[in-house]
């Protein structure tokens, strides 16, 4: 119930499980806001309509 995406929402690491932090930049697009946040375990993640899609290595 409380999964849904709300605002102010940081999704979670997939790597490290820490909170995400403010994304470094983001794009709108049809199908929601993509952003890039750096967690501060190294990797970047992207992130799409509040759900982590993919991440990279540092
Ligand atoms: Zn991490």
């Amino acid at each position: 119930m409380t999964d849904e995406i709300s605002a102010g929402h940081r999704p979670a690491c997939p790597s490290c499980g820490r909170a995400t932090a403010v994304p470094a930049s983001a794009h709108y697009t049809s199908e929601g806001t993509v952003s890039y946040a750096r967690c501060e375990c190294g990797r970047w993640l992207i992130v799409l309509a509040g759900r982590v899609i993919g991440a990279d290595a540092a």
